[in-house]
C-alpha cells in the first residue's frame, strides 16, 4: 500500500518507514514521474534466505519486495538516483514506454550492469532490457520533464538528488546523500550547487534520514575521524590493506590520497574496481597499479604489480582489497610456501550499509583467515549518509515548507527535529 500525501500528488510505494526500497511517485501538473524503483530488503530478508530464492520477478512484486506494474501505469520517466540495489532495483521490469534516467550511463554499464546482469540469479534483472531508453541524468539544468538533477557525495558513484519543479509544487528528492564527503573536490557540495541553481527554497523534500535510529546505534564514524584513523595507521603498520566498496569511488580516491601523503603505492586487489582505476588513472597515473594475481583481464595502459613485490617491501604500499579475491591468492601462496607471516599488517573491512545491500562475503570467515596470516583486522563503517547532526544544515539548505522523510526507520522523530529546525532558523 502506498503512503498517499499532498492529495494524491505524492505517493510513497517504497522506503516509508523503512530503510531501502524507495520509490516516489510525483503526479501533477499533467505528469508522473517516478523516483527510484528500489529493492525492499528488509521485505526480501524475512521471506527469503539460504536455498529459499526468488522464482522471478513477479513472484518479488506479489510480495511487495519490488515496484508493482502499476506504479508505471501513465509514467514518462523514472529517475534513479545511484547504483545501490535498494534504489536502482530490477529495471528489467519498467515498461519500455518510461525513459529511465541514471546518474550516468556510462558507469552503470561498467559496474551494476555488467556485474549483476551476467548472473545466473535474479539479479541478473538489475540490468534493464536492450531496447529500453537509458538516459543520462542532465546535471544542475532542467530536463524536458522539469527536473533538475544534483550531485551529491554518497557511497555509490555517482549520486544525485533531484529537484521536480512542477505546476503547483517543487520538490526536493534526496535519494541518499551525505554532507562529509571522505574525498573533496570529486563532488560539488549541495549548497553551491543550490547556490549555482539560485534555488533557496522548496516546498516539499522528501529526505532520506538513515542514519536517525530507534535502536541503540553502532554509530557511524564521520570523515574526519576516517581520514585521522588513516593518516595513524599508514605509519605505524607494514602492509595496510582496506575494502573498500566497490561503487565508492569516493573512498578510493580518499584512500588513493592519503597513501600519497604517506608515500605509500596502491594495488588494486579488485576486479570490480578496474573502472574506478580507469576513471582516476589521469589524475593518480603514477600510484595505482592492479595486483597481477588477480586480473584475468589485461586492461591498456594499466600498471600492474605482483604479490612477491608487495610481501617483498609491504611497508611502500595499500593494497585495496575485495576480502574473498585477496584471500584467493594468499591461500594459494600458503598452500604453495608454506607459511604467509603478515604480522605487523593491518586489513580495515569497511563496511558501508549493512541494511541495505545483499552480502556476498561472510565477514567473519574473511576476518578469521585475515587474522590467521598475522592481519590485525579492524572494521570501521563510514556511512553514505549525513548524520544527525547536519540535519540543521540541510534544513538551512533547502528551506523546504513540509518534510516527507524517507528511508529512516524514525520518520516521527525527523518531523519533530524539523519542527525544531524551523523554528531555531526562523522561518
Ligand atoms: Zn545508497
Amino acid at each position: 500500500m502506498a503512503k498517499v500525501l499532498y492529495e494524491g500528488k505524492l505517493k510513497i510505494y517504497g522506503g516509508w518507514k523503512e530503510i531501502g526500497g524507495n520509490c516516489v511517485v510525483v503526479e501533477e501538473g499533467g505528469r508522473k514521474l517516478v523516483f527510484d524503483n528500489g529493492i525492499r530488503f528488509q521485505v526480501l530478508k524475512r521471506v527469503y534466505g539460504g536455498r529459499v530464492t526468488p522464482l522471478g520477478p513477479r513472484e518479488m512484486q506479489s510480495l511487495g519486495i519490488i515496484p508493482d506494474a502499476k506504479v508505471y501505469e501513465g509514467a514518462e520517466a523514472l529517475y534513479i538516483s545511484h547504483g545501490h540495489l535498494d534504489h536502482v532495483g530490477l529495471l528489467y521490469e519498467v515498461p519500455n514506454d518510461v525513459k529511465i534516467v541514471v546518474p550516468r550511463r556510462r558507469i552503470f554499464e561498467a559496474t551494476i550492469f555488467e556485474w549483476y546482469g551476467n548472473s545466473n540469479t535474479w539479479l541478473s534483472y538489475v540490468k534493464p532490457k536492450i531496447y529500453a531508453e537509458v538516459a543520462d541524468a542532465v546535471e544542475l539544468k532542467e530536463d524536458e520533464h522539469g527536473v533538475i538533477a544534483v550531485p551529491v557525495s554518497h557511497s555509490a558513484y555517482p549520486a544525485c538528488a533531484y529537484i521536480y519543479q512542477g505546476r503547483d509544487i517543487t520538490l526536493f528528492y534526496s535519494g541518499d546523500l551525505r554532507l562529509e564527503p571522505p574525498s573533496l573536490g570529486l563532488v560539488k557540495s549541495l549548497e553551491e550547487s543550490l547556490q549555482k541553481l539560485g534555488i533557496d527554497r522548496v516546498d516539499v523534500a522528501v529526505l532520506e534520514g538513515t542514519n536517525f535510529s530507534r535502536g541503540v546505534e553502532n554509530f557511524p564514524i564521520t570523515a574526519g575521524v576516517f581520514r585521522e584513523f588513516m593518516v595513524n595507521a599508514l605509519s605505524q603498520f607494514d602492509l595496510v590493506a582496506i575494502s573498500i566498496d566497490p561503487l565508492d569511488l569516493e573512498m578510493f580516491q580518499a584512500v588513493i590520497e592519503l597513501s600519497k601523503i604517506s608515500g605509500r603505492e596502491i594495488v588494486v586487489a579488485s576486479e570490480r574496481l578496474l573502472w574506478a582505476v580507469e576513471e582516476v588513472a589521469e589524475r593518480f597515473t603514477q600510484t595505482v597499479s592492479l595486483l597481477g594475481e588477480v586480473s584475468a583481464v589485461t586492461a591498456v595502459g594499466v600498471k600492474y604489480t605482483s604479490l612477491e613485490e608487495v610481501l617483498y617491501d609491504r611497508g611502500n604500499y595499500v593494497i585495496i582489497i575485495e576480502p574473498v579475491a585477496l584471500l584467493g591468492v594468499l591461500r594459494k601462496l600458503r598452500l604453495w610456501k608454506g607459511e604467509v607471516d603478515l604480522v605487523g599488517s593491518l586489513a580495515v573491512l569497511t563496511d558501508p550499509e549493512p541494511r541495505e545491500a545483499v552480502k556476498e562475503v561472510e565477514e567473519e570467515v574473511a576476518a578469521k583467515w585475515l587474522s590467521m596470516f598475522g592481519f590485525q583486522v579492524y572494521r570501521l563503517r563510514l556511512s553514505g549518509h549525513y548524520h544527525p547532526q547536519n540535519f540543521f544544515d540541510l534544513i538551512r539548505l533547502l528551506n523546504p515548507k513540509e518534510l516527507v522523510p524517507i528511508h529512516t526507520e524514525d520518520p516521527a522523530y525527523m518531523i519533530k527535529l524539523f519542527r525544531k529546525a524551523k523554528e531555531r532558523l526562523g522561518s
